[in-house]
């Protein structure tokens, strides 16, 4: 496995999670990926062993660790073959934590927590719209006050593990459109219940990261009891967005993991393929784009320990730059990592045998959601260079 320095921390945690992931060969997750076929067994184990609670506060039947160590986790599982699907269906339940956490009622992180902590609890993220992706504050859902709760209507898109779920942290809108005084107002989040024939779930076929279905979500009339409302009516958007910076590095975390496992097996064909009689790794052509994505792989992960290193100091609201940052620099790296890699397989990089192709597809994923790079670099330009807003 490649040396980057953040592999220097929590060698404990890396060395059992590579453990567990080498019970999961390559051609396990290719034929996930093939049969989009959600990989259980894995989950379970990696469940079992306590890692996908090491971030949970104890009280709430956690590990009580850091999100450094759960990064940590998540990069050795990208770095083990599973890439993205893999780590997908162990880091999506844990998407709705840092919310319940900060704005979930007492009563609500008892309920809750624990059986997200156990496993037995999948909670997916329902926020994007066929008409409302980057631009969150236009979702239509609506959110009728009836008594005893909420009925709900309305489309949900790209609803990330539905079909193995129990439920979703669901953003409607339970104000009409430009009755607030801002667009953000009038979003309430929700804790609302998969299974019901008022929920219909749907898988989008899609190009990669297959193991882990992504659906569309119809809700028709779907009630919603009064005690599943995260926070405060009307101030789901911004208790949402202060939950996403966690999201972020996570996400940057298991980048760094796919590019290190492109480098790896890249390297490793191009010590051994020869052509014209010598390693095609003695060529410059081969070995610089290697090197290049190496040394933006390392660059990356330094700005992604500091991001996860000031999560742990300080918590998570105040690191929008960084976590922005790692997210960016991560998946961007990843990417040159992968795409250099398919150059290395020559024609190889397109038989589903040598999977280099399923990172490069998964990496792609990376620098679209769950927010596009575009917006991080918007992100970046408004709040650090200062220059007015785009959009
Ligand atoms: C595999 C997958 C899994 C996903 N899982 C989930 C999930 O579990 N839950 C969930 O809620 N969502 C999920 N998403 C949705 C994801 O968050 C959105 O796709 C993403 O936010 C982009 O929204 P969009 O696709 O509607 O793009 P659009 O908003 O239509 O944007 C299209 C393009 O235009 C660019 N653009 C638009 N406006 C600007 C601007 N002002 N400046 C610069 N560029 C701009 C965007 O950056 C993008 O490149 C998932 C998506 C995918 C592909």
């Amino acid at each position: 496995m490649l040396p980057l320095p953040m592999q220097q921390d929590d060698l404990d945690i890396r060395s059992a999670v590579r453990a567990i992931c080498a019970k999961y060969s390559l051609e396990y997750w290719g034929r996930a990926d093939e049969e989009e076929r959600f990989p259980e067994e894995f989950r379970t184990d990696f469940v079992t062993a306590g890692f996908h609670a090491i971030a949970i506060p104890e009280q709430y039947g956690g590990g009580g660790g850091t999100l450094s160590q759960l990064a940590a986790a998540l990069e050795e599982v990208a770095a083990c073959g599973g890439g993205l699907s893999a780590t997908a269906s162990v880091h999506i339940p844990l998407l709705c934590v840092p919310t319940l956490l900060r704005h979930g009622s007492e009563e609500q992180r008892r309920r809750w927590l624990p059986a997200i902590a156990s496993g037995e609890l999948f909670v997916t993220f329902g926020v994007t719209e066929p008409d409302a992706g980057t631009d969150t504050t236009k979702i239509q859902t609506f959110a009728t006050r009836v008594e005893g709760g909420y009925l709900v209507r309305g489309a949900k898109v790209w609803n990330s593990g539905a079909l193995r779920a129990d439920k979703t942290l669901l953003l409607a809108r339970t104000s009409t459109p430009g009755s607030t005084e801002r667009k953000g107002l009038g979003l309430t989040l929700f804790m609302a219940d998969l299974h019901a024939d008022t929920a219909r779930i749907a898988p989008i076929p899609k190009i990669g990261r297959r193991a882990v279905a992504s659906c569309e979500v119809v809700f028709d009339d779907h009630f919603v009891p009064e005690d599943a409302v995260i926070g405060a009516v009307g101030e789901g958007f911004y208790h949402l967005v202060g939950g996403l910076n966690g999201e972020r590095l996570l996400l940057a975390a298991e980048s760094i993991g796919m590019g290190r496992w492109a480098l790896d097996s890249a390297s490793h064909y191009a010590r051994e393929r020869v052509v014209f009689e010598r390693p095609i790794g003695q060529n410059q052509s081969v070995q610089h784009p290697l090197a290049v994505a190496y040394l933006q792989l390392l660059a990356a992960s330094e700005v992604v320990r500091r991001g996860l290193r000031e999560y742990d100091e300080k918590g998570g609201a105040d690191l929008g730059t960084l976590a922005n940052a790692a997210k960016y620099l991560a998946t961007e790296a990843a990417f040159t990592c992968t795409d250099n890699a398919m150059q290395t397989f020559g024609g190889y990089a397109y038989a589903r045998e040598y999977h280099i192709g399923r990172y490069w597809i998964e990496s792609r994923l990376g620098r679209l959601a769950p927010v596009t790079n575009d917006m991080v670099l918007n992100y970046i330009a408004e709040r650090v260079l200062q220059l007015p807003r785009s959009y």
